[in-house]
């Protein structure tokens, strides 16, 4: 087997087996089987010079910037001339070989190397000046941070996110952060400020193009292979003459269709690289290239409704209900139109005959309204409490929000993401039997949940209510008491504060809730990964004094923990920290994070010492050598970090 095959291997063997113990308390290999099996890596990552940005032999620490510098491209990026005409493939290859690819629809980045490493990350831009996004870069899932080529080179490729991670960061996200499609995602990944956010997302990288001055290759097809063995994964690529161009772009269209990520066409590029370039470019594409995109399949449809889906936030978000049509294999009869500017520039009207086709190949929408009757009114009242609406336009769209604020269909779901998992995690509190309780009265506010006890017969009185399910009931309100602050703060459902973001929040203020009330929004600014947008919503939420009582009482009612994992792993612990720090601004910041959880610091490593931080933990400086010879547990920011479950 080839050694950079064997490379990847090899680190998704360990990560998985280390997942199973750590993560999941499984052991899948002996611990004599996994040290030779971290020694065989080792031994080729050494050999080879190629190491993967998920290597077990390495670990990528987090970092955050404070905005995306803008970075001039040294080879400005083209983008491609499209048609939808399989005959335009032919003329394109003449008597020439072509190299046939699926295209991936994500965002487009460049990759420079140096001296073996990964030195520039820029996303595509508009071609001419990128964004450097190098600390995002060196979070993707499958690329080599290192590579044997010592040359300078750049590889360009697509960072995209698989439709199932995309269904699954999706759903951990508020309705009003989801994205539309992976490619968004994708886009919003890449483009954040804090890493540990784009590690999260599962970001892959697919190469498609090599720029190397000072090595010659004679056709594309050759560069392809050489760019996998540095490390990288290219799409599928096929050689493709005049004679079978149309037929494989059949067969790659239904390959396509159920690829591992996002798809959105088929590249087809002249393989001889001098021909090609003989060929030259107009201002805008390169003449050796074409991107054929299929048309989505649409269906035309007749609108029987529209609905309006209250959301958490006041927003009513309008759906379109139509006689059902199969799509790409499913049955589908509703689509989401998004907001009221889309409604409005559809002129919709019951009745209208509309075409429906699926985004991506899964996103139902509604492309076309062949009637535009324009007879549909948009509603006056909350659909959910019949209370008044407004349409407002907070930025280029306008959207219809409720005006009551106790809206029962805005309180139910901000109820029942309170009650989530990742929040309050209140068992037993389906979104189904929270609107029993908001329409028995019993609770109007997410303080009320602590307070079923007072209405014992009612609740019981309710079908499919037992006296078991009751007491299991009141059981988990009560262990859901104990709470950790930043579980507390993401249950509120503050605006683009999701659950890094109350991490990040807590830990800056050293879980004083006080100081987060009262933080204005330029001390918010200096939350790691926090910017404008998030400051603002954080200060304006706690300047409502309904929403300042609401807290109140909570705090009266919760015990608010120490995070539970955090404090005992730290707490009465010695810490020294020596070197510089990516994570934490600096020593100072990490020394009152730790104080905040029991830790104590002290200046020099002692035989009391319990754990030596240090981000380069094989450095000869004398704290280092001294906590080698005490038997000091030697650990990095990142191990530090994942002690305190951050
Ligand atoms: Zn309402």
């Amino acid at each position: 087997m080839n050694k950079t095959r064997r490379i990847k291997e090899l680190t998704n063997i360990l990560n998985e087996a280390s997942q199973a113990y750590y993560q999941e308390n499984r052991e899948i290999m002996s611990d004599k089987e996994f040290d030779e099996l971290l020694d065989e890596l080792q031994t080729l990552e050494e050999e080879t010079g190629i190491r993967m940005s998920n290597s077990p032999t390495q670990k990528v620490g987090s970092e955050v910037v404070s905005a995306l510098k803008k970075v001039r491209h040294e080879e400005k990026l083209l983008s491609l001339n499209k048609t939808k005409n399989l005959n335009d493939l032919r003329s394109l290859l003449k008597d020439q070989d072509g190299v046939f690819s699926i295209k991936l629809d994500g965002l487009t980045i460049s990759l420079t190397y140096e001296n073996g490493k990964l030195v520039q990350a820029l996303t595509r831009g508009d071609g001419e000046t990128g964004e450097d996004v190098l600390h995002n870069a060196k979070r993707f899932s499958n690329i080599p941070l290192e590579v044997s080529c010592k040359e300078k080179f750049t590889v360009r490729g697509e960072a995209v996110i698989s439709y199932a991670d995309f269904l699954k960061i999706n759903g951990l996200l508020p309705p009003e952060e989801q994205y539309k499609n992976p490619r968004n995602l994708a886009s919003g990944s890449v483009r954040q400020l804090n890493s540990e956010i784009a590690a999260s997302r599962n970001i892959h990288f697919y190469a498609f193009q090599l720029s190397m001055p000072n090595k010659h290759f004679n056709r594309k097809s050759e560069q392809l292979p050489w760019i996998e063995s540095q490390g990288f994964e290219t799409a599928d690529y096929f050689i493709v003459d005049r004679d079978n161009v149309e037929e494989t772009a059949q067969w790659l269209i239904d390959k396509a269709r159920n690829y591992k990520a996002a798809t959105d066409g088929l590249v087809l590029t002249i393989d001889n690289i001098g021909y090609a370039k003989s060929l030259g470019a107009t201002s805008k594409f390169p003449k050796d290239s074409l991107a054929f995109k299929w048309e989505d399949e649409s269906i035309k449809t007749r609108l029987m409704a529209i609905e309006w889906q209250p959301g958490r936030m006041g927003n009513i978000t309008p759906v379109a209900v139509f006689e059902p049509v199969e799509l790409e294999g499913t049955t589908v009869s509703r689509a989401s139109l998004h907001n009221v500017s889309i409604l409005e520039g559809l002129k919709l009207g019951i009745g209208d005959t509309i075409s429906v086709f699926k985004a991506n190949m899964i996103i139902p929408q509604v492309e076309k309204n062949h009637t535009r009757s324009n007879t549909y009114q948009i509603p006056f009242y909350c659909p959910s409490c019949g209370g008044g609406v407004t349409v407002k336009k907070p930025h280029e769209s306008k959207i219809l929000v409720c005006t009551n604020t106790s809206c029962p269909a805005q309180l139910l779901q901000s109820l029942s993401h309170f009650v989530g998992r990742e929040a309050l995690n209140i068992e037993g509190l389906s979104y189904s039997s929270l609107e029993k309780f908001v329409n028995a009265g019993i609770v109007s506010s997410p303080a009320d949940i602590f307070k079923i006890e007072q209405h014992k017969d009612k609740i019981m009185s309710f079908p499919g209510f037992g006296e078991r399910s009751y007491h299991r009931l009141v059981q988990n309100t009560k262990k859901a008491r104990k709470v950790s602050l930043h579980s507390l703060i993401y249950a509120l459902g503050i605006d683009y504060i999701g659950r890094s973001a109350s991490k990040e929040l807590c830990r800056y203020f050293q879980n004083d809730i006080d100081a987060i009330i009262n933080a204005d929004v330029e001390s918010l600014l200096n939350v790691p990964g926090f910017g404008s947008k998030m400051a603002q919503s954080v200060s304006d939420y706690f300047r409502n004094s309904r929403n300042k009582a609401l807290v109140e009482e909570l705090l009266s009612i919760l015990e608010i923990q120490e995070d539970k994992t955090s404090a005992s792993r730290v707490s009465g612990k010695i810490f020294v920290i020596t070197g510089s720090l990516e994570h934490f601004q600096n020593r100072d910041e990490m020394e009152r994070f730790i104080e905040s959880l029991g830790g104590r610091l002290a200046k020099s490593v002692t035989s009391k010492t319990d754990f030596l931080i240090t981000n380069d933990p094989s450095s000869g400086s004398s704290k280092n050598r001294k906590a080698r010879e005490l038997k000091v547990s030697v650990i990095t920011e990142r191990d530090f970090l994942s002690m305190t479950g951050s």
